[in-house]
């Protein structure tokens, strides 16, 4: 090549001051309608009075700018995704096409039931499964999170004593390894908090337990395998206790992808749970949603079960009711419907006998990255994990290097970070969850270069604590990223 005055173009900088005064995008034909419907026929209160200050630029413009931002962003689509809690799996396209599909998509929500028997069906049968995998009697969708099911559950829970004029049960039991949507939940219902403290082992302590337990407690949620990936072996004798004084447990089934196919919470003795089918029955999901959190009753519960319900009367028709006794409205509709159908086509692509499959193959795949990494990793939990695990930061504590430096570290590999800095129990918390829809190549590479991070905090700290050095923008502000974010294209100045 000729050496002339050429400019290299960094994409990895983001420009975003695009507008060149006169460009746009494309031209109208002339308006032949103008006669009939002039803008002179607008009231005069809604016509501007200067032009819009909207950037000039051709399509191309756009297109190439959009398309150069989108090539920065990082989903399951492009790479690993070890993010612990969140189980980050392959969403096959299938689900997205029947989502799709303009006969559902298209349905207005406020459609009479006699044209939505197809949707009101999927709906049905959906719920119908979600008993049977987890061994409780009902469920509703109607839940958009699994945040907002914690709610619904602990709404039925209130309810249930209420009803039962047992108004004295107003604190919930919580572990301290729960998720922070735990007690937030506790709280917006009005309900106070107690917690109970985690054995070594992980688990929660059954002796610090029994103290807690009177007549002014309504439950206590747990979630089993637990944020710390272990299962928790002493529910029988834990649900024995609260159900003797009189309260309910409540599982958070964020993590039932562990366990799916081997054991059902309904088995264990729960009386209401959550699934978050956003995680375990596939949809896309990360930067808030959508996601869906039914929400599962044992046999007596049904009628606490959020309103709106679908039913099926003796003719197969099927029917919305509302019921008196219920815990009240958490939604407007049912469920994020597009979500519904994911889940729906998954686990009837799946089929009974690979829904089996899941939780041990995402079981194997965390105990495979684990055992691999444990000596250059601080593993403060031995043995035998379920579908993820939780490293304490690097085994050579004497390198200075942080979770942080390790996780930034991993984006210049090319990988999603995992989950740092909780669960809170440890000071250098990394917890990676693999699930079962990764190849082994894909875990050796990813555990090669996690050995290959733990090398570089010995032999070059400085390279790790002041990555990432290879992201269009390095280590920012988290907080103020997060609460103060900058919504304009326009360079700020000052
Ligand atoms: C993800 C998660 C939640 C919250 O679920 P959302 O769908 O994000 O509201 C609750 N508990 C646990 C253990 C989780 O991992």
């Amino acid at each position: 090549m000729s050496g002339g005055n050429i400019m290299i173009r960094n994409y990895d900088k983001l420009i975003f001051e695009l507008s060149k005064e006169g460009r746009t995008g494309y031209s109208l034909p002339k308006n032949v309608f103008k006669e009939k419907y002039s803008l002179c026929s607008l009231p005069s209160n809604l016509k501007r009075e200067c032009a819009p200050e909207l950037p000039e630029v051709t399509e191309f413009d756009v297109v190439r700018h959009y398309t150069n931002l989108s090539n920065k962003n990082f989903g399951v689509d492009t790479g690993f995704y070890p993010l612990g809690s969140c189980t980050m799996k392959y969403n096959p396209r299938l689900n997205e096409e029947i989502s799709a599909l303009p006969s559902f998509a298209a349905l207005h929500p406020d459609a009479p039931v006699e044209t939505a028997q197809g949707a009101l069906e999927v709906y049905y049968n959906l719920a119908a499964s979600l008993a049977e995998i987890s061994g409780l009697a009902a469920f509703t969708l109607n839940p958009y999170a699994g945040a907002h099911g914690e709610l619904t559950g602990l709404m039925i829970m209130r309810s249930y004593h209420q009803q039962r004029g047992d108004t004295k049960r107003t604190k919930v039991i919580v572990p301290d390894s729960a998720h922070g949507t735990n007690p937030a939940s506790a709280a917006v219902c009005g309900l106070e908090i107690v917690e109970v403290k985690s054995t070594a082992d992980g688990t929660v302590d059954v002796e610090d337990l029994k103290p807690l337990l009177d007549d002014t407690i309504a439950g206590i949620m747990m979630t089993n395998p637990n944020t710390l990936g272990i299962f928790e072996t002493e529910i029988p004798e834990i649900a024995r206790l609260v159900h003797e004084c009189g309260g309910l447990l409540y599982y958070d089934g964020a993590n039932l992808n562990a366990v799916l196919g081997k054991c059902r919470p309904g088995d264990m003795g729960f009386d209401i749970m959550h699934i978050n089918l956003h995680k375990t029955f596939s949809t896309p999901h990360g930067g808030g949603g959508p996601g869906d959190g039914p929400v599962g009753v044992r046999a007596g519960l049904e009628a606490l079960l959020p309103n709106p319900q679908v039913k099926k009367d003796a003719n197969g028709k099927f029917y919305i009711d509302t019921d008196e006794k219920s815990a009240g409205y958490v939604s407007n509709f049912l469920g994020n419907f597009g979500v519904l159908l994911r889940a729906y086509t998954y686990i009837l692509t799946l089929g009974r006998e690979n829904v089996k499959m899941v939780g041990p193959l995402a079981v194997l795949n965390a105990n495979y990255v684990k055992e691999s990494l444990k000596n250059e990793y601080y593993l403060p939990i031995e043995g035998v994990c379920k579908h993820e695990f939780v490293f304490d930061g690097l085994a050579d504590k004497s390198t200075g290097v942080t979770t942080l430096d390790i996780a930034k570290r991993l984006l210049d590999y090319g990988y999603h970070a995992p989950t740092i800095y909780f669960p809170l129990l440890f000071h250098q918390s990394i917890m990676i969850e693999p699930t079962e829809t990764e190849s082994k190549e894909t875990l050796d590479e990813f555990i090669a270069v996690m050995k290959k991070v733990a090398a570089e905090a010995v032999e070059n700290p400085d390279v790790v604590k002041s990555a990432p050095h290879s992201t269009p923008v390095r280590r920012l502000d988290e907080t103020t990223a997060a609460r103060s974010p900058k919504t304009t294209y326009r360079q700020l100045v000052g």
